[in-house]
């Protein structure tokens, strides 16, 4: 919307500045004409009036060049009515040439035509008597010879000199007429470079509005290109530019019949990051992922952000058997930890690979391949998983799962596993660990794995483990109604670490079902109390005041400093299975399987050991002072019906009293 009205004012700016120039080019064009349109009418005023005057001022040379003639003709006539003639034409000569001289004179003058007309004047009139003398001797004196002589001395050099100022007169008004011409070709010549300059520098604008124009325009393209077609966060190919490179790898590996790969990344940890640390620090872990990824690939491979914390490799000539080697690849690159001030965060990440053209032949399918066996490789834990088409009904329908998780809370169709806990000192089972299932109408028994993250989005978590609460409660108290002593122990999700109704709830729950506080055991993960530090701090404390068991679930794999769970009231410690299953070959698990139940001991806190799934592993735990052991070696989760037979009937079972309560 901000942007829209940016672009409205560049735009209006723009015709704004088009529509100056249009109207300066006009007014001035205005100008241009109307100057030229008044030089040419003083031009021709002035040509004129110069003709006319130009005109009399012959009229006035030729009268006197003819009254001359008559004057030489005069004296030499000898016949009467001849000479008569002769002397009307010489008068009729000066009759035209006062009446020219007259016009002339009521003409618009200039000074100097003014002066030479004064001039003119005199002179004539000073003249008059001498050119007068030669007709009336011409008619009275016989001699023509003194006629002559007098024309030659007297007369004819007055005359001469009227008409040499008639001629300075033309001169005259020729200069001015001439003057008037250059003057007005100034003028053109004048708005002409004006025209000229104008019109230059609307063409300058022209071009510069143009440029800007272009210039906006291709950024404008250009910023609209890597908005479409690269990830803001990472500048990495986006979603749509990657189909691009699907698409044109496609062609490529047909024309050479090559095979190509495309791995969907996803990492493991990421929400607990974002979660945990903040969204400044996810987006810091999504850029060094997208620039380790690129490192760790060739030139012509593709990495591509699809969003969140999605990725996708596009794998140049790969064929199926060396997915491992780019999956190791891949891992590699994560393996080194992520450093944010002094926290060093561990992310893992599943992958899941999907061939061109053994598997899928088109784009879309091969990301869709890709992401089914992503989901697969989530899901076993196992790092990565190449696609087959019998993956497909583990796909994402994930949408419709959590859409039915709501109803499958209200009609039963939840159910506890119990997985019995093994006191070492006894060695007899001193307490459960409930285990939700999902009974699902048409896919069957769902482990927690599938539905607990779902149930954590669409905000079922506290009816969930309301419902378990409940259920497991209920089972203690039965279980305890029959002489067996034992606690129970219940996981929390981070997301109830965020309801401050908890510990009421809890509290309602065991008034309800009758179980001493101190029987139920919540088992948290270390990364759950640090997603919300302060609520769940003031849940946990709130818990521990009412009496409850706090065990730190999972221990090991998070990245909590121990410094702060110190200062949890936490009563145990609970072992991540991943340390334990392997503790016998990997003798770095071994060293924190000790390290941990020293710390804890020293803590004073107590130390469950979870995957136990040898002898081997149950004697080095006892050899270590471990507390606790949990585990297939010893017991299986089993549903409640089992549950009392295998108390009955296993070796880790108590020598147990008939009594009410054991406790
Ligand atoms: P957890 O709390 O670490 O539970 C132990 C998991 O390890 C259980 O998986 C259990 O079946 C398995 N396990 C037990 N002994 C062994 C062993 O010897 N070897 C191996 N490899 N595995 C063993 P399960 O039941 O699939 O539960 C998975 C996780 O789901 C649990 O991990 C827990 O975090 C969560 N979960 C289970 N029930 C609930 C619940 O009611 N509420 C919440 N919020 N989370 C639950
Ligand atoms: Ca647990
Ligand atoms: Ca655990």
């Amino acid at each position: 919307m901000k942007k829209n009205t940016r672009h409205l004012g560049i735009g209006a700016r723009i015709w704004g500045g088009f529509v100056v120039v249009l109207a300066l080019m006009v007014a001035l064009g205005a100008i241009g004409l109307r100057y030229v349109a008044e030089a040419n009418q003083r031009l021709k005023d002035i040509t004129q009036t110069n003709n006319v005057k130009i005109e009399l001022a012959m009229e006035m040379h030729s009268a006197l060049r003819e009254r001359a003639i008559s004057m030489h003709t005069l004296p030499s006539l000898v016949d009467a009515f001849e000479k008569d003639d002769e002397i009307q034409r010489f008068n009729a000569e000066a009759t035209r040439y006062t009446k020219a001289r007259t016009r002339l004179e009521s003409m618009p003058l200039s000074p100097q035509e003014r002066e030479i007309l004064a001039k003119i004047f005199k002179m004539t009139r000073e003249a008059g008597s001498a050119v007068q003398l030669v007709v009336d001797r011409s008619i009275f004196i016989d001699d023509p010879a003194d006629v002559f002589e007098w024309i030659r001395h007297v007369a004819m050099p007055r005359q001469s000199a009227i008409a040499e100022q008639v001629n300075l007169l033309l001169d005259l008004q020729r200069n001015q007429t001439a003057a008037a011409v250059r003057d007005a070709e100034n003028s053109f010549s004048r708005v002409r470079n004006l025209m000229l300059g104008l019109g230059t520098a609307a063409l300058l604008t022209g071009i510069m509005i143009a440029g800007f124009v272009g210039q906006r325009v291709t950024r404008q393209a250009r910023q609209l290109e890597t908005q479409a077609m690269y990830d803001q966060l990472t500048g990495l190919p986006n979603r749509s530019l990657l189909h691009d490179r699907l698409q044109h790898e496609i062609g490529l590996s047909k024309r050479e019949h090559a095979s190509f790969g495309v791995v969907l990344m996803d990492l493991d940890r990421f929400k607990e990051v974002n979660d945990t640390l903040g969204h400044g620090v996810g987006d810091e872990v999504l850029r060094e992922v997208g620039h380790r990824l690129k490192e760790a690939i060739r030139a012509e491979d593709t990495v591509a952000r699809l969003g969140g914390d999605e990725y996708v490799l596009l794998i140049h000539k790969l064929e199926p058997e060396d997915a491992a080697l780019i999956a190791n690849k891949i891992f590699a690159a994560l393996d080194k930890p992520f450093h944010w001030q002094n926290q060093s965060i561990d992310l893992g990440a599943s992958l899941g690979l999907s061939f061109y053209p053994s598997q899928c032949d088109d784009a879309s399918s091969l990301l869709r391949c890709a992401d089914i066996a992503m989901y697969v490789a989530k899901r076993s834990g196992q790092g990565y998983a190449l696609y087959s088409p019998d993956q497909e009904h583990t796909s994402r329908d994930d949408l419709s799962l959590k859409s039915e998780l709501r109803e499958a809370i209200q009609s039963d169709q939840l159910s506890l596993y119990y997985q019995p806990q093994i006191d070492h000192l006894s060695r007899r089972v001193s307490g459960l660990e409930a285990l939700v299932r999902w009974n699902h109408p048409s896919r069957g028994l769902l482990a927690p794995d599938q539905f607990i993250p779902l149930a954590e989005d669409a905000g079922l978590i506290a009816p969930l483990t309301h419902w378990v609460l409940k259920t497991a409660l209920a089972q203690l108290v039965a279980l305890q109604k029959k002489g067996y002593a034992l606690t129970m122990a219940v996981n929390l999700s981070a997301r109830n670490l965020h309801d401050m109704e908890l510990p009421a709830s809890i509290l309602a729950l065991l008034a309800e079902s009758g179980v001493a506080p101190q029987d139920l055991i919540l088992e948290i993960t270390e990364s759950a109390v640090m997603t919300n530090p302060s609520n769940g701090l003031t849940i946990l404390t709130e818990l521990d005041r009412m009496g409850v068991t706090l065990a730190i679930d999972d221990f090991g794999t998070g990245y909590s400093s121990l410094a702060y769970l110190k200062r949890l009231p936490v009563d145990e410690l609970k072992i991540d299975k991943s340390f334990v299953t392997d503790m016998e070959e990997n003798d770095n698990d071994a060293v924190i399987v000790r390290s941990t139940i020293d710390l804890a001991h020293n803590l004073g806190l107590k130390v469950t050991a979870e995957g136990v799934e040898t002898q081997g592993a149950w004697d080095l735990l006892e050899i270590l002072g471990c507390d606790n052991s949990q585990g297939y070696f010893m017991g299986k989760p089993m549903p409640a019906e089992k549950l009392e037979a295998w108390l009955q009937a296993s070796a880790w079972s108590g020598v147990w009293t008939n009594a009410r309560t054991a406790r």
